[in-house]
């Protein structure tokens, strides 16, 4: 019989993921009301190091395959490394974060596995009947659909910020299981050579706590500099609506909405942003919005909590003003 909660640990340069953290603390909860266990999967080089660090989140087991070949993530390694994991330990379900990483990875996995997947979930909870449902936005946002999943293993992407991190706790106790890759020529189809990170002071876009965010609004490259102070000072990361992005003011990696990042921070700015569901479906499970638009009749008021009708020019420097006073 299928069981554990298996949770990807994603990794950045040896940092664990804040979203893996929070999927891990969620499973615990459910492992507790299931009578189940919560394994860690961690892949990498140099990744051993990483296992006590997630055991405090409440993994029984972390299964650890440290390699040379998965220094660098490869949809064919990782896919045949988790793919045989699974196959052998069957577990009931395998989480990940609804990262670059997590959307690439999640749907291979499904396909290899012959199983069905639910992405971008903003919910999840534990059901007697089918272990999992999560609740996901369907039609760009407008709806959301509750999903069951029936397949073993359930695989799922959960959108960062979903959940919060829980307390560390320095007692627990897990195995750590090591095993090989065993990677075949076959899994080896594409070869990463190098990979340039961006470096920015600011938090990563999909893991940021508040996002401020522009439109076309915002009229120039120039013009998201009133925006990046105010990130600044909030300690915030700067999102775009595609409309910016398209007038070449700011780079793709930073467009919300349906064809851009999917984020959920706490505070979300929109500064110059009309509104469309495309943007919204992006964004619209953020916990406090806040709109700055100088028309009134703007559709992104509809899903504000606060509202401020007029010039960003004018109103996003003050915000920064009363902010640097905190
Ligand atoms: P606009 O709609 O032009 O709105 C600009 C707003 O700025 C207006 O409301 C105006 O009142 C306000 N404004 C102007 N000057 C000021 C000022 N000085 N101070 C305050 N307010 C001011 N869009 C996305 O964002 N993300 C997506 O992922 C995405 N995917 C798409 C996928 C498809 C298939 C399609 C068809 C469209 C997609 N779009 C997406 C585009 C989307 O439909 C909208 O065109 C886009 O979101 C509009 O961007 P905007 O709100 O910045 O611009």
């Amino acid at each position: 019989m299928a069981k554990g909660l298996w949770v990807y640990v994603e990794q950045s340069n040896m940092k664990i993921r804040k979203a893996s953290l929070e999927i891990m603390s969620k499973a615990r909860e459910i492992a507790d009301q299931a009578g189940d266990e919560v394994v860690a999967v961690l892949l990498g080089q140099g990744v051993e190091a990483l296992a006590n660090e997630v055991i405090p989140y409440g993994a029984n087991k972390v299964i650890v395959v440290d390699d040379a070949q998965l220094e660098k993530y490869t949809t064919g390694t990782y896919t045949s490394v988790i793919s045989k994991l699974i196959r052998e330990y069957e577990p009931q379900a395998f989480l990940l974060g609804h990262s670059a990483l997590g959307r690439d990875l999640a749907p291979r996995l499904a396909q290899r596995l012959r199983v069905c997947m639910a992405d971008d979930c903003i919910a999840m909870e534990y059901d007697p009947t089918t272990y999992l449902t999560f609740k996901r936005p369907i039609y760009t946002g407008r709806a959301f659909a509750q999903v069951k999943l029936t397949s073993r293993p359930i695989i799922a992407t959960i959108r960062p910020n979903t959940f919060n991190v829980s307390e560390p706790d320095n007692n627990c106790q897990a195995e750590i299981i090591k095993r090989n890759a065993q990677i075949e020529a076959a899994d080896l189809r594409a070869i990463v050579k190098d990979i340039v990170l961006a470096t920015s002071k600011r938090p990563d876009l999909v893991e940021a706590n508040v996002i401020v965010s522009g439109g076309r609004g915002v009229k120039s490259a120039q013009g998201f500099g009133v925006l990046e102070e105010l990130a600044d000072a909030v300690g915030g990361a700067v999102g775009a609506s595609r409309a910016a992005v398209d007038a070449g003011w700011i780079d793709i990696k930073y467009q919300i909405g349906q064809t851009g990042n999917a984020v959920s921070p706490t505070l979300y700015i929109a500064c110059g942003i009309s509104g469309a569901i495309q943007h919204v479906a992006g964004m619209n499970s953020s916990k406090i919005i806040v709109a700055i638009n100088k028309d009134p009749e703007a559709n992104i008021f509809k899903y504000a909590d606060y509202g401020i009708v007029g010039d960003l020019f004018e109103v996003v420097p003050l915000l920064t003003e009363e902010f640097k006073k905190l």
